[in-house]
């Protein structure tokens, strides 16, 4: 176990879609924001998962009053943190 080890330890896949919500929420620290872009930089799966997640938060954003659902943003991380972690 070490804790102090963070910054040398590449997050993984489903990791990154996990932090993916507080990320564009601008609640992840931000070290860990860092690492999520620096792991997303390099990895073809994730950059689709991140437009894919960006297209529809765009979307349900065109709508002024209509802020995207949490349950909606639940079920869309789910379903694209399923597809990474095949
Ligand atoms: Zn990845």
């Amino acid at each position: 176990m070490a804790e102090d080890d963070d910054r040398g330890h590449p997050l993984e896949c489903r990791q990154i879609a996990e932090l993916l919500g507080d990320y564009f929420d601008g609640t992840l620290p931000r070290r860990t924001a860092e690492l999520l872009e620096w792991h997303i930089d390099g990895c073809g799966p994730c950059v689709g998962f991140l437009n894919t997640y960006r297209t529809t938060i765009r979307a349900t954003r065109r709508l002024p009053d209509t802020p995207m659902p949490h349950e909606l943003k639940k079920r869309l991380l789910a379903v694209l943190k399923a597809r990474l972690s095949r």
